[in-house]
């Protein structure tokens, strides 16, 4: 039995697997189980991991290290969930072998069961679907009150040679729409004001039962009252057209920010690592976007080092981020992950050259960012307050561009938009107070 167990969830990873968190406490909860505030006093330990970076899978093996001692000095049940769990399966188990369970991302229906019988024996479940399988949140299981995130699709057909998704996730299954904006509708009630679509690919999105597509589905959740800003993220630019960027420009309620990973500003690389867009289309349709909406928030992510990444292929990726001017990068050196074909490739860029054009590419960018956010000083900016901030007598929230603001207010405004004007900034956050 479940009841009464205390669990604990650490999660690695991106919003997808943040998530993935919180439809597994959901249904922990569901059973009588309660959220405990740290591993050490938990019945149940969750680890929910992320593959998609070399480092990111050492940083949980490290986590995975420590919690040998947990183990020793208690009776708790340890189950590694997620991406990697889906990708090393008994492997984990011969590597850790105190771990009690390790179950795929597919595979959270039957978690409960799975856990309930690791308390006597150990098990290893991981397996794709085909189809999209319903498992909703409860409120208490969500993070924020004034921010949900909405799982709309899942996997990937795209196969970029660097990826390991396609072999973590599967192939994309699509959720239904009208179970979509149930959940929204429900969000709605519930006081939520904004909603951040999720998928590995949402511009691929297509409604099972009726065929609508991504558009659709955001002019549809555009007419749910309350919600008042709508996000997406990601999307794939080969996939991503002129009606979305249209879309984005007409329905009043979805914010002027876009994440397009460009990966590579070099044809020759973005061919290698199989992304299916050259650079001039990349840039076409950041100048529709640009010229529908002027006031948009661009945001990448870029992989340096590539297989045979040259001087002149890293130039040309630095060529993009000072003409396109992100609000924020993601950036990352390569890494070959398991079972992608870049994998089969020699990894020839050194290790210190990698190191190197990674430092020279954020340190460009955070002039960027600095250069974008010293414009916004003087001005008002609508923001949505999500709570307090982490350090104490302020409040922060998010502007329409995602950009954090911290921010002074003489009431307690979590929850609500409120204007505030922009007093100073630094690379990475806007400060300001309510005006
Ligand atoms: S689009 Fe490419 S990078 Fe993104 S999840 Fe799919 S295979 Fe991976």
């Amino acid at each position: 039995m479940l009841s009464g167990k205390s669990f604990y969830i650490q999660t690695f990873g991106c919003q997808m697997n943040e998530n993935d968190s919180e439809h597994v406490a959901s249904l922990l909860l569901k059973e009588g189980a309660v959220k405990a505030s740290s591993p050490e006093e938990s019945d149940i330990i969750l680890i929910n991991t992320c593959a998609v970076r070399e480092k990111s899978v050492e940083k949980l093996f490290s986590y995975l290290g420590r919690l040998k001692e947990q183990k020793q000095t208690r009776q708790a049940v340890v189950a590694c969930l997620g991406c990697v769990a889906q990708l090393y399966r008994e492997k984990l188990l011969r590597r850790f072998p105190y771990l009690d369970a390790v179950v795929g991302p597919a595979q959270y229906e039957v978690l409960p069961e799975i856990l309930r019988n690791s308390i006597r024996e150990k098990a290893v479940r991981t397996a794709w679907k085909r189809n999209w399988t319903e498992l909703p949140i409860l409120t208490e299981a969500r993070e924020s009150t004034v921010s949900a995130y909405v799982t709309i699709m899942e996997g990937c057909n795209n196969f970029c040679t660097y990826c390991v998704v396609p072999f973590t996730r599967g192939r994309e299954k699509y959720r239904p729409l009208k179970a979509v904006l149930k959940e929204v509708e429900e969000l709605a009630s519930r006081g939520y004001k904004e909603v951040q679509l999720l998928g590995q690919n949402v511009n691929s999105y297509r409604d099972p039962e009726t065929g609508a597509d991504f558009t659709e589905v955001l002019k549809r959740l555009a007419e749910v009252k309350g919600i008042e800003w709508i996000r997406f993220i990601t999307s794939h630019p080969k996939n991503f057209t002129l009606e979305m960027a249209r879309t984005m420009a007409s329905v009043g309620k979805i914010c002027h920010q876009l994440h397009l990973p460009l990966q590579s500003g070099s044809n020759r690389i973005l061919k290698l690592m199989n992304r299916n867009y050259t650079r001039e289309e990349y840039l076409e349709k950041i100048d529709w976007l640009k010229s529908l909406m002027p006031d948009i928030s661009l945001s990448t992510d870029i992989i340096v080092g590539f297989p045979t990444e040259t001087e002149e292929d890293f130039q040309q990726t630095m060529e993009l981020l000072e003409k396109i001017k992100f609000t924020n990068i993601f950036s990352f050196r390569y890494s070959p992950r398991p079972y992608s074909a870049a994998s089969r490739m020699k990894d020839d860029v050194p290790e210190e050259t990698k190191i190197e054009r990674l430092i020279r590419l954020q340190n460009r960018q955070k002039e960027i960012q600095l250069e974008l956010n010293r414009k916004l000083v003087g001005k008002k900016l609508r923001v949505l307050c999500l709570g307090p901030s982490k350090k104490g007598q302020l409040f922060q929230g998010r502007s329409e561009g995602y950009q954090v603001v911290n921010f002074k207010s003489q009431e307690d405004c979590r929850g609500h938009f409120v204007d505030v004007k922009i007093t100073g900034c630094g690379p990475y956050s806007l400060h300001g107070k309510v005006s």
